[in-house]
């Protein structure tokens, strides 16, 4: 194998992203890609790169085979998921190891326990975290009937290896539970593969609020503090920022222990998140763990000066973390608007297609990760994120001006995207309080449509 040699397994700017990384530790980035990605922006950056097959991602990206027949043939050393594909995919770590290659992430047994979002909740309660009232696997609807009984409708129905938004169903009142438990298992089995169904009450009102850990194997854990995604569409996030604004101190330390808590508590290694739901009152609720680095790592990073997927690789190459948690300071206030060829007065319906024109904004404070440049092409086989717009301010006032100053400056032409849609949310006097929840996007929505 080649040492300092590390295959990438993801595509667009998470994929860039890494490649950066490998270079500033002076590591060979190796790229893979399928048909549609010849062009891509991470091929060009990486210093090798292996076709893995047709546009279909089942049949690239997320081909265990494919992936791993490339890191063989171009004898890498480690392998970095990214977050996405087989990001969360226990047996492609185990494969990955049991082929003789560093795993980037925390230990397949980790990722299995909380890919597993209802016996994530278990390892959540024995660590002591609160958790939103819910239950375990619910084998049949009469077991769900007089379990949601018991919580009070609203509940959310929830499949136990859903992500990114998906497997999530809210269920308003018995009589539509029949049907929605019947509809979720045929989704979520053709989603997801064979994963149960648990449920949670559905809280109301309430902010998401994340906080990033960072552990090494020597039993090194710290946090980055907290990430405020509250602003969601269809329970997938849009914009970010930290600090979660309106938090109290107290609150903050509270949930940051805990998600600390969590990671000992596991074994955790490797960049993680714990995400919560905070109430009005600031009672917080475990809801998920992801074991991977998330889409909004890049806002911490330039709150804490600390290089997330850095100490990644650092740390499986086996590193000890080198950085107390004193050492861990949170300065000045850092938003991110995710900028997707989305066509926001048409439903968000992707919008695929040639980048004429694509100038990204720049000046200080302001960060861009993107996994495309001008003349590449959005394929409609994938996430329609292509960058995300991060800006870095002393306070969150001046931060919200630079974020509106960012998106004035990004012209992006040849397919729609949600660049004026998030010029929008931030003007809103929703977000200036910083006054927002979970259901204010699709309030704005209904509100602008209206
Ligand atoms: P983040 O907080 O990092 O945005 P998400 O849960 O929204 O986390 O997921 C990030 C990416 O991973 C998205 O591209 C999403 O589509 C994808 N993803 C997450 N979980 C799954 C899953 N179980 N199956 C398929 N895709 C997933
Ligand atoms: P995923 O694995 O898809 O990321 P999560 O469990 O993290 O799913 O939930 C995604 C989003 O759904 C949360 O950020 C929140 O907006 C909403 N949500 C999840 N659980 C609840 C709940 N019990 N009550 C209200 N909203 C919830
Ligand atoms: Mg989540």
């Amino acid at each position: 194998v080649t040492i300092r040699r590390v295959l990438i397994a993801n595509r667009g700017e998470i994929a860039v992203r890494i490649i950066r990384a490998c270079h500033e530790l002076g590591m060979e980035a190796v790229a893979i890609y399928s048909d549609a990605d010849e062009q891509a922006l991470h091929v060009k950056l990486a210093d090798h790169a292996v076709r893995v097959g047709p546009p279909s991602a089942a049949k690239s990206y997320l081909s265990i085979e494919a992936v791993l027949g490339a890191a063989r043939e171009m004898n890498v050393a480690a392998v970095h998921p990214g977050y996405g594909f087989l990001s969360e995919n226990a047996r492609f770590a185990r494969e990955v190891i049991a082929a003789g290659f560093i795993w980037v992430g925390p230990a397949p047994d980790i990722i299995e326990l909380m890919g597993d979002k209802a016996a994530a909740r278990e390892a959540a309660m024995q660590a002591g975290l609160p958790v939103v009232r819910g239950t375990g696997i619910v084998e049949d609807v009469s077991v769900a009937a007089s379990a949601a009984a018991a919580l009070g409708y609203p509940v959310l129905l929830k499949a136990a290896a859903g992500g990114g938004g998906r497997g999530i169903r809210r269920v308003d009142s018995e009589a539509g539970l029949e049907e929605a438990f019947a509809q979720a298992q045929r989704e979520v089995v053709a989603a997801f593969g064979e994963t149960g169904l648990y449920l949670e009450k559905a809280l109301l009102d309430v902010r998401h609020v994340e906080i990033q850990v960072l552990a090494d194997s020597q039993g090194g854990v710290i946090h980055l503090f907290e990430r405020d995604c509250s602003l969601q569409r269809r329970r997938q996030k849009l914009i970010e920022e930290t600090p979660a604004p309106l938090l109290s101190g107290d609150c903050r330390e509270a949930m940051c222990t805990a998600a600390v808590k969590l990671a000992r508590s596991v074994g955790y290694t490797s960049a993680g998140t714990v995400e919560f739901l905070v109430d009005e009152d600031e009672s917080f609720y475990f809801i998920e763990m992801n074991t991977r680095i998330q889409v909004e790592h890049g806002i911490s990073e330039m709150l804490t000066g600390i290089d997330l997927v850095r100490h990644q690789l650092l740390i499986a190459y086996g590193e000890p973390l080198g950085i107390d948690q004193e050492d861990v300071v949170s300065a000045g206030a850092v938003i991110e608007i995710r900028i997707n060829a989305e066509d926001p007065d048409n439903g968000f319906m992707g919008s695929p297609g040639r980048l004429e024109l694509c100038r990204f904004a720049a000046g200080p404070g302001v960060r861009i990760d993107s996994g495309v440049e001008q003349e590449s092409e959005i394929q409609p086989f994938y996430d329609s994120m292509i960058a995300k717009v991060m800006v870095h301010a002393e306070d969150r006032p001046a931060a919200i001006a630079r974020a509106l100053r960012a998106l004035a400056e990004t012209h992006i032409e040849g397919v729609q995207t949600t660049v004026r849609f998030g010029s929008r949310v931030l003007a809103t006097p929703e977000f200036r309080d910083g006054r927002y929840s979970t259901s204010t996007i699709e309030r704005l929505l209904e509100e602008w449509a209206g």
